[in-house]
């Protein structure tokens, strides 16, 4: 009887969120989060849409663990634009288990990115040890060509084909952020377009420098092989990302605005990338309201949290959050978390604020 009573609790629990298919089968229908996605608000400037992307995925085609349509699913649901998948062309320890050539496993998740409207890339990891190290070929036609001895003639055909390379983790494995002569070469040639200076759960500060004096951009990535739960946890965009400033959400704009090095990186509330995009990026997360002459509310739009210096005073500002403050006397203001090289953060002078202050007031 008892049983009776609580088999009829567990109906009356479950009928308020539950479906009957049919006289056998009630489906808990709320419990399928597979077609939500998480909304991530990081504001465009210029005309430029901010598009979060992870240029750097593996999958169970090469090293990692997980099958390539999962990690589209991941990262759409995570609340990114676009993922790359770039496998290791030489390293493939599943290689007996799995049929297919080096382009199947973008195939399969561009078969599932197609499904959902998210975009995947085409890439390959050329994989040598130093001084040379890894670099991605992003947006290939076809990673076969690239499965040759001499890792330089593999990225001359990646460049055949019109490709991106990104230098991949500059400090890993051996600790040491070091630019070889070989580096230099292929920086100078073109034939390294980014350096990715966050990888995984590291950065690279010395790398921070790099970009700038050579002109490339700024990648940031995951490098992920397991499950991005499982190292980053669940949440709105856990992981890290290369952010592209990109003049609209298809895989010609991302490739446009690689090549024109508008990116930066973005791990943690952590940024990093070149002043002139950071500093526009920045002023578009903040809506400023002046109170009375020497008070403004400052509402952080976004949901990357900000934390700021000013006439020495930390000024915390969290993600979509509105804080009231004094209206600095003397500059600069320091943006904590946001780097434009190595040990140099992003800084506005007052007089810069004070127009970024009537803009916003001409506006609203
Ligand atoms: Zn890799």
């Amino acid at each position: 009887m008892k049983r009776f009573f609580l088999s009829l609790m567990l109906v009356g629990a479950f009928t308020a969120q539950a479906q009957l298919r049919n006289a056998d089968v009630y489906e808990v229908t709320e419990i399928d989060h597979s077609m939500q996605r998480n909304v991530v608000e990081i504001p465009g400037f210029d005309g430029y849409q901010t598009l979060k992307c992870d240029f750097h995925i593996h999958t169970a085609f090469s090293d990692g663990s997980v099958w390539p349509d999962m990690r589209v699913e991941e990262a759409w649901q995570e609340g990114l634009d676009a993922i790359a998948i770039t496998d290791h062309i030489e390293y493939r320890p599943h290689k007996e288990q799995l049929k297919g050539d080096l382009n199947e496993s973008f195939k399969i998740a561009k078969k599932r990115g197609d499904e959902l409207g998210f975009l995947v890339i085409h890439g390959s990891e050329i994989t040598r040890s130093k001084p040379l190290g890894h670099l991605n070929a992003l947006f290939l036609q076809d990673s076969n060509p690239l499965d040759v001895e001499d890792p330089l003639k593999a990225i001359d055909e990646a460049k055949r084909q019109g490709a991106f390379i990104m230098w991949n983790h500059p400090g890993w494995p051996d600790d040491k952020s070091t630019l070889y002569p070989v580096h230099e070469e292929l920086l100078k040639a073109n034939k390294i377009d980014g350096i990715e200076v966050f990888n995984f759960t590291e950065y690279y500060p010395k790398a921070f420098d790099w970009p700038a004096q050579y002109g490339k951009a700024f990648m940031g990535n995951t490098d992920i092989h397991g499950l991005i739960s499982g190292l980053y946890g669940w949440g709105k965009l856990v992981r890290p990302v290369t952010l592209v400033f990109a003049k609209g959400r298809s895989e010609q704009a991302i490739r446009e605005a690689l090549f024109a090095h508008r990116t930066a990186v973005l791990f943690q509330d952590v940024l990093v990338g070149p002043a002139e995009y950071l500093s526009k990026l920045v002023m578009a997360c903040f809506q400023v309201r002046q109170i009375n002459s020497g008070r403004l509310e400052v509402t952080n739009q976004s949901d990357i949290s900000f934390k700021a210096t000013v006439d020495g005073k930390l000024i915390l500002l969290p993600a979509r959050t509105a804080v009231q403050m004094d209206l600095p006397q003397q500059g600069p203001l320091v943006m904590q978390n946001c780097y434009v090289g190595q040990d140099k953060q992003l800084t506005f002078e007052l007089y810069e604020l004070e127009g970024m202050l009537r803009g916003a007031m001409l506006e609203h």
